[in-house]
C-alpha cells in the first residue's frame, strides 16, 4: 500500500490509498482498498483515514470507517481512534492491518496489528517516521 492522509489551511482533508492486493489473490479480487470506509474514508467534520494489511479482514471491520465514527461519537483524539479501531479489528476478525489518520485539527494517529508498517509525517521542521512496533524516529529537515 502506499496511502495519504492530508489537510490544507481551510480545513479540507484529503485521503488516497493505493495498492497491489495481496500475495496470491484470486483474479478480480479488488481488496478494501477502493472501499470506502474499508481503505479509505474521510470527512471533513472530523477527519480522515488511510488503511493497509489484510483487506478481507478491513472490509470486515469497515476499519476507515470505524476510525473516524470512533472520532466522532466518541470524541477520541485521531490516536486513540485509531489504536482501538485496529484492535478491535484483530481480536474479532483475526487478520492484521494498520492506518494512518489525520484529524480535522491536523492531529496524527498512526497504528498496526501487523508485524510492521512504514509510516512517516512532517511537522514544522520535524519528520517522525518507523517501521516496527514503538518506533518513533524523529529528523530535522532542513528548510530550502
Ligand atoms: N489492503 C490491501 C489488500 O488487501 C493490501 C495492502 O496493500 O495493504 O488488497
Amino acid at each position: 500500500t502506499v496511502g495519504a492522509v492530508a489537510i490544507d489551511q481551510y480545513g479540507n482533508i484529503a485521503v488516497a490509498t493505493s495498492t497491489g492486493g495481496i500475495t496470491g489473490k484470486l483474479p478480480g479480487r479488488i481488496g478494501d482498498t477502493p472501499v470506502l470506509g474499508g481503505g479509505t474514508y474521510c470527512d471533513n467534520r472530523y477527519g480522515g483515514v488511510s488503511t493497509t494489511g489484510h483487506g478481507e479482514t478491513i472490509m470486515k471491520a469497515c476499519l476507515a470507517h470505524d476510525i473516524v465514527k470512533r472520532i466522532d461519537y466518541l470524541g477520541e483524539d485521531a490516536q486513540t481512534a485509531t489504536e482501538i479501531a485496529c484492535k478491535n479489528m484483530t481480536d474479532r476478525f483475526l487478520g492484521t492491518g494498520g492506518a494512518i489518520t489525520i484529524d480535522n485539527k491536523g492531529k496524527v494517529g498512526v497504528s498496526f496489528t501487523s508485524r510492521r508498517m512504514a509510516w512517516a509525517y512532517q511537522k514544522l521542521n520535524m519528520m517522525h517516521y518507523g517501521i516496527e512496533k514503538d518506533d518513533h524516529f524523529e529528523q530535522i529537515v532542513e528548510q530550502s
